[in-house]
């Protein structure tokens, strides 16, 4: 009986997950095919001072213009690259188009100008990680410094050690390391201490809400301290009311990244940007 259970269970599922499957297959082929025909393009989200007068630096974000499936946001596809390991070409494709683009602004004048750009753990662990990331800044011709890469507390899920050691690598580099998504995570507060980070990003959940709740305000308020005392710098992303802009200059939030000052922006409008602003050194 149980048997027969099973079979008609099996039956019942099986249609589902054959789409499941076949969407999968073909975004994956997808994503493989874009990466040939150059689909994938970066924006560049600027990165301001509380006070809104100094340009920072830049988040490139990675953008999909699918010819088969349309404009796809990061969300859609890179869980996907990830579970299929395409994350690591792709992954190499954003680091060394990111190093161009900060070149660019070294060309200019703008070395002080860093650009952050997002790492998946599965880059991180893979093997010649910080060699990819050694020759394309060799390639571009940029210093390490102007290089800020972004982690999450998710590449602790596999092995604490191990990416403790990957990391410390990418800092003897010169590269900087930030905590993207600060607070989301788990062990947040027991890995730090002992992360060679230089940086902490506040995650816009709790950006969202400093207006409104006095609460979300203190925890904050903490993380802010926090960071400055382990001798951080702080960003707060998704920052969108000058209210909220108001409050983190109060609190002495080192850099506001989100739609207050800016959205992401093409590579070209990234550049006039930093023409037609006071930046940098
Ligand atoms: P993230 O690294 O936390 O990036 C911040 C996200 O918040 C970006 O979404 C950005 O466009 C959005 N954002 C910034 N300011 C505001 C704001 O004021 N309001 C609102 N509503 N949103 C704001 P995006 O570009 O869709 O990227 C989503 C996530 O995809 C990123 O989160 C990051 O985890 C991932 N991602 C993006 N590019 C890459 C990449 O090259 N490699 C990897 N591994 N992940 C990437
Ligand atoms: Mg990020
Ligand atoms: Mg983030
Ligand atoms: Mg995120």
């Amino acid at each position: 009986a149980a048997k027969k259970a099973g079979k008609a269970c099996w039956r019942f599922y099986e249609p589902v997950l054959l789409q499941e499957t076949n969407e999968k297959m073909v975004l994956t082929n997808g994503l493989r095919r874009g990466l040939e025909r150059g689909e994938f393009l970066l924006n560049y989200q600027p990165q301001y001072d509380a006070a809104g007068k100094r340009l920072i630096g830049f988040e490139a974000l990675l953008r999909w213009n699918s010819a088969e499936h349309g404009f796809m946001p990061p969300d859609r596809f890179i869980p996907l690259a990830e579970q299929t390991g395409l994350i690591i070409p792709i992954g190499e494709w954003v680091f060394k188009e990111a190093c161009l683009f900060a070149r660019r602004l070294a060309d200019m004048g703008k070395a002080a100008i860093h650009v952050a750009v997002n790492i998946s753990p599965r880059q991180l662990v893979a093997d010649g990680f910080v060699a990819t990331v050694r020759s394309c800044i060799e390639a571009a011709g940029i210093s390490p410094g102007q290089i800020e890469i972004e982690i999450t507390e998710s590449i602790f899920i596999e092995s604490v050690e191990d990416a403790i050691f990957k990391l410390s690598q990418l800092r003897e580099l010169g590269v900087v390391l930030s905590l993207d998504d600060f607070g989301t995570g788990y062990s947040s507060l027991t890995y730090l201490k002992s992360l060679p980070v230089g940086v902490l990003k506040i995650d816009k959940s709790f950006i969202d809400e400093i207006v409104s709740d006095q609460a979300q305000l203190h925890v904050v308020g903490a993380m802010i301290n926090l960071g400055h005392n382990l001798g951080l710098s702080l960003v707060a992303e998704g920052v969108e009311t000058e209210k909220q802009l108001k409050i983190l200059s109060e609190y002495r939030c080192d850099r506001i990244q989100g739609y207050v000052f800016s959205k992401p922006l093409a590579a070209e409008a990234a550049i006039r940007l930093v023409t037609d602003s006071a930046s940098g050194d």
